[in-house]
């Protein structure tokens, strides 16, 4: 087995790896890292997303930023700021889109935030034909900030690494990795008795075995983006799988984790840095980090009701009326694999954080 990066280094010298340590390193470590190294989208990588499915995904997030920018009031200029952007078709999808709507690609600023330079390449080669400035950021730290905003984030979110606290006989233990000859397992290790607190009064209803996980680097990208929509008129758009559940009845505490590849799940500790590892993204934890940062935020739908609200079948019904009868199949079959209840329809959520000028549009959904 090849254990990547800082990974041996860190087993050598604690006995065990943090879940967060060992994400990091099998997905951005520099040399060897899958988010920095691999393709991982499409046929030949290990999964697809949407955009990749039907150009109706991206064309209909184009009819939600055009119709958001026209009720920001038509800003002459404003950054339209998208997170992991993959092979770059949403944002092709998106501002094919738009073309016509009077305005929006001369105010348009589009700045990407991605790490992995193969896909930059892709990105950049898919998008030249667009005659409107792009720029590539490491980080959301280092985007501008001195114009309205509007952010998307497909698939962003589960890329980031999560904490696991497991509660087991009423104490509270963090999940770390160990290794004993060439098996991977989980271990549990003490945490301090502040977080201990709050995870019982977050979660009354955990029980023994019940796992809570808390990505924290996905909370401090919201708390900049809240903060930064506090004096400037901005939106993030999260669309991502996961769940959106209220802890008075929740009642489900399971591990998400999970590893993908070749477009099938894959144990998490075998092919580290070749598979692709996510977790499911805690929505309700989203939005109370934006209110907690004086920001807005709705709450989640389910990706079925965001797309259909945003005319999804009507589109597709467009589409198809004009295409000979084997693209009008696969038109369909797009549109059923996005919205399907039994495929991404009800996985997949939608939400929106936004800054107070807008709650006038938002609120209402
Ligand atoms: N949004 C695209 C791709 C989703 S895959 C789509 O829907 O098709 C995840 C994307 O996020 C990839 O582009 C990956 O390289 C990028 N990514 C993952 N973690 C990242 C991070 N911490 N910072 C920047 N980009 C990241």
């Amino acid at each position: 087995m090849k254990i990547i990066g800082n990974i041996r280094q860190a087993l050598d010298e604690k006995g065990h790896i943090t879940i967060p340590e060992f994400i990091s390193e099998a997905m951005y470590n520099i040399h060897e890292g899958y988010y920095i190294k691999t393709d991982p989208i499409g046929k030949t990588g290990d999964f697809i997303t949407a955009p990749e499915i039907s150009q109706l995904f991206g064309e209909m997030i184009g009819v939600y930023s055009a119709d958001l920018w026209i009720k920001m009031g038509q800003p002459k200029e404003f950054n339209l700021v998208e997170l992991g952007p993959g092979h770059g078709t949403l944002m092709d999808d998106l501002l094919r889109s738009t073309k016509n709507v009077p305005g929006f690609h001369q105010a348009c600023r589009v700045h990407f935030v991605e790490k992995n330079k193969r896909l930059i390449q892709v990105q950049k080669s898919k998008l030249s034909k667009y005659k409107i400035p792009f720029n590539w950021h490491q980080n959301v730290y280092n985007l501008p900030n001195d114009l309205p905003m509007i952010v998307i984030a497909n698939e962003f979110f589960d890329c980031l690494p999560i904490n696991q606290y497991i509660k087991i006989d009423n104490q509270w233990f963090e999940q770390a990795i160990a290794l004993n000859n060439t098996e991977f397992s989980f271990i549990q290790i003490p945490i301090n008795l502040d977080l201990s607190i709050s995870l019982d009064n977050d979660h009354p209803n955990a029980k023994s075995w019940d796992i809570i996980e808390i990505c924290y680097p996905a909370l401090e990208i919201i708390q900049h983006f809240a903060k930064l929509f506090q004096y400037i008129p901005g939106s993030m758009l999260i669309i991502d799988y996961g769940y959106d559940e209220d802890p008075k009845t929740r009642k489900n505490y399971n591990s998400t984790l999970q590893a993908i590849k070749d477009h099938k799940f894959h144990p998490i500790f075998q092919d580290i840095g070749r598979a692709d590892i996510t977790a499911h993204v805690d929505f309700l934890a989203l939005r109370q980090s934006s209110i907690i940062n004086q920001c807005l935020s709705t709450k989640s739908v389910t990706q079925r009701e965001f797309l259909l609200n945003l005319g999804i079948a009507l589109r597709a019904e467009i589409l198809k009326n004009v295409s000979q009868p084997t693209v009008a199949k696969t038109i369909q079959h797009g549109l059923d694999r996005l919205i399907a209840p039994d495929q991404m329809g009800n996985l997949f959520k939608a939400m929106i954080i936004y800054s107070k000028d807008l709650s006038e549009f938002l609120a209402k959904g």
